[in-house]
């Protein structure tokens, strides 16, 4: 065929590695099969095979350890728009009776798009952070609202709807998978699923290397800076914690060179600044 189907095909030259995503290839490459390998049909065969896109996947795990990184790049690795973020308890909050209308209102862009352009339509991702926030009070300890009972109905007729249309993918997110509503995670909805938990070494140095890379860009890395060693002692930490260990040793290494007394107005003398171990022994402590 010689269509053009730009909009939704898988960027070439995409290399996980530029993703700025640590320890989390075996993942992103589970979920690309899982969830994406269709899309890089062409959509005559698609059809041909009477085979479904898949519309929604769950990303779950613990804060801070990059499912929204994820989510994001995914977006860019399918050429997608950018993408609506949602969050579980602003819809809740902020929205109040129109909570149903808003997410009526997320989906009502791409509907049109794919009733104008059908398959040539661009791809639209909806994420859902903190999902289980609208799944709490759904049938059970309600706080009497009902609220979260009516959007989750919403969220789930919206779904089954999307069926027919190939240009809507939906990513939900959360800490508590336990609490997520059975019906939303059936196949036809947000069917594949996707654990993202703590890195293992490997993974924390990869995260390491990801956000000190512009420090060493800058020659402001000492040389005794040892990330293998970093990675083997911050057992536990998410990416987010790692990410805000690098910022904090250099924190300290700025503050060796801002003395107390460096008056207002004096530019400190961070020429020669560099984070140095005992930065990120102190940024550990
Ligand atoms: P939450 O559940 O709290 O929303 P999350 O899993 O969505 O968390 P992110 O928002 O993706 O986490 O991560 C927060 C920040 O932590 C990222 O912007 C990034 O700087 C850093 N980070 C987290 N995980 C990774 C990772 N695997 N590789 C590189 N950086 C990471």
């Amino acid at each position: 065929s010689s269509r053009s189907n730009s909009n939704t095909i898988i960027q070439p030259n995409f290399k996980f590695e530029d993703m700025g995503i640590g320890g989390l290839d075996v993942e992103f490459s589970n979920i690309f099969r899982r969830a994406f390998a269709s899309r890089i049909f062409p959509p005559s065969l698609v059809e041909k095979l009477g085979i479904q896109h898949v519309k929604g996947i769950l990303l779950f795990g613990p804060p801070g350890t990059g499912k929204t990184l994820m989510a994001r790049q995914i977006g860019k690795m399918l050429n997608a728009r950018e993408p609506q973020i949602v969050n579980g308890p602003e819809i809740l909050d902020k929205y109040v009776g129109q909570s149903e209308a808003n997410i009526r209102k997320l989906f009502a862009e791409a509907e049109k798009e794919y009733k104008a352009k059908g398959e040539d339509s661009g791809l639209h991702i909806i994420i859902f952070d903190e999902l289980d926030a609208i799944c709490k009070q759904r049938g059970g300890k309600s706080d009497g609202t009902g609220v979260g009972d009516s959007v989750v109905n919403q969220l789930l007729a919206k779904m089954d709807g999307v069926e027919q249309l190939n240009n809507i993918l939906i990513i939900g997110m959360t800490n508590r998978l336990d609490l997520i509503d059975e019906a939303l995670t059936r196949p036809g909805r947000l069917e594949v699923h996707m654990e993202i938990g703590l890195p293992d070494e490997n993974g924390r140095l990869q995260i390491l290397k990801i956000h000190t890379a512009k420090m060493k860009e800058n020659s402001i890395m000492d040389s005794d800076v040892d990330l293998t060693e970093l990675a083997n002692l911050t057992k536990n930490f998410s990416g987010a914690e790692i990410n805000g260990l690098v910022k904090s040793a250099s924190s300290f290494a700025f503050n060796r060179h801002v003395k107390v007394g460096t008056l207002a107005g004096v530019t400190p003398d961070v020429e020669d600044m560099k984070v140095n171990r005992n930065d990120f022994l102190a940024a550990l402590d």
